[in-house]
């Protein structure tokens, strides 16, 4: 697998099976053959249905993602939230097509992109959506560029793999991408190494990367975690910005709330490799309606609040090889129930695209389960 596949910056790895961006692959044949795009009736650019994905390891099977569904609208950011572990970030590797297989396999669901279902796709029909339709940012800019590479060669590696440019055209090309991605004299730094660069403008080179191939939908991975607060306010800007301008879908995967509340439409979280409230930002800042959800948003640290001790949520995220029966967040919910240890709470409809699984999301929404 390299970077020109996935439209990402990852050093090249090798999978068997899997054959090396040649222009004979070229993805602007996906109007034609297996995988065609078509346009999907309910006008969505990604739509993911009960999607499964375990690892079958020496200690178990451990089952990273439980029956997650969601979708997404061209324009339109998905903040998909959860501690380490949760399965985010498994989801995002199964919608790429980039699990390492084995371990990791897909056991059930689809991931349809314009309506044509990728899971049923062959590999190589697959890898022509990777960078091309979805490309991916990593949050690790450092060890995910080449270093032995200067910037410009890994960013115009995308045009000269995918879209047979010339060295000379792709080394323009690059320029006007590090232009995009506001990286001063881009001219002047086109043939600089990733370690020139700061933390902000690695990332900023990723998303160079990334934005290449004119994507409709782009993951970020943790895009700011190793960055400090200003720069990752800049890097959301940067990429909130980038998406006004292409109408491109966001995913937008993070452990902390803090920082999609000005860039996000929609939120999603997980536990436990299970979808465990989806809700407008709006809304779920202002009433969570499960319990963990409310949990994490008192975890973020505030201004007002200074030289008190932060909160932490007690316990820690479930071994995914033993999943607690029933709702798996009981060993730490402070208001569990009997129903909670035995029974799965159902993504229950709360509103208008709004979804909790919590037996007492009712209760939770009106403030009277911490009294029960
Ligand atoms: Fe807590 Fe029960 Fe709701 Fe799970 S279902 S979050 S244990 S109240």
């Amino acid at each position: 697998m390299t970077q020109t596949e996935i439209g990402t910056s990852q050093k090249p790895r090798h999978r068997k099976g899997v054959d090396d961006g040649s222009p004979q692959d070229d993805p602007r044949s996906l109007q034609d053959g297996p995988g065609s795009l078509q346009d999907s009736p309910s006008g969505t650019v990604l739509e993911v249905e009960n999607l499964h994905v375990e690892f079958r390891t020496r200690d178990g099977v451990a089952k990273a993602v439980n029956g997650v569904s969601f979708d997404l609208r061209p324009g339109e950011t998905l903040a998909v939230l959860g501690e380490s572990g949760s399965g985010k970030s498994v989801t995002a590797q199964a919608i790429m097509g980039i699990l390492d297989t084995p371990p990791g396999f897909v056991t059930q669901g689809s991931v349809r992109f314009r309506g044509t279902d990728l899971l049923t796709l062959p590999e190589k029909a697959r890898r022509r959506y990777r960078g091309e339709k979805i490309a991916m940012i990593f949050q690790d800019a450092l060890s995910s560029l080449n270093p032995v590479y200067s910037v410009g060669f890994q960013i115009g590696e995308m045009f000269r793999v995918h879209r047979g440019a010339s060295r000379a055209d792709a080394k323009e090309k690059a320029i006007e991408l590090m232009d995009r991605v506001h990286i001063p004299a881009a001219r002047q730094r086109v043939s600089d190494y990733p370690h020139q660069f700061s933390g902000g403008m690695r990332q900023r080179i990723m998303i160079a990367i990334a934005l290449a191939l004119d994507p409709e939908i782009i993951i970020a991975d943790e895009p700011t975690t190793a960055l400090d607060v200003t720069v990752q306010a800049q890097v959301m800007q940067l990429l909130a910005d980038l998406q006004a301008e292409s109408q491109m879908g966001l995913i937008l995967i993070t452990h902390d709330l803090g920082v999609v509340a000005d860039v996000a439409d929609k939120i999603a979280v997980m536990y436990a490799g299970r979808l465990i409230e989806q809700a407008p930002v709006l809304d779920l800042y202002a009433s969570p309606a499960h319990p963990y959800t409310e949990r994490l948003l008192a975890a973020i640290p505030r201004v007002d609040l200074k030289g008190q001790e932060l909160y932490t949520i007690k316990g820690i995220p479930p071994n995914l090889t033993d999943i607690p029966a029933g709702c798996a967040f009981h060993p730490r919910c402070p208001y569990a129930q009997a129903i909670c240890q035995e029974q799965v709470p159902a993504l229950d409809d709360v509103s208008d695209g709004r979804r909790s699984a919590c037996h007492f999301w009712k209760e939770t929404l009106d403030g009277t389960l911490a009294n029960r």
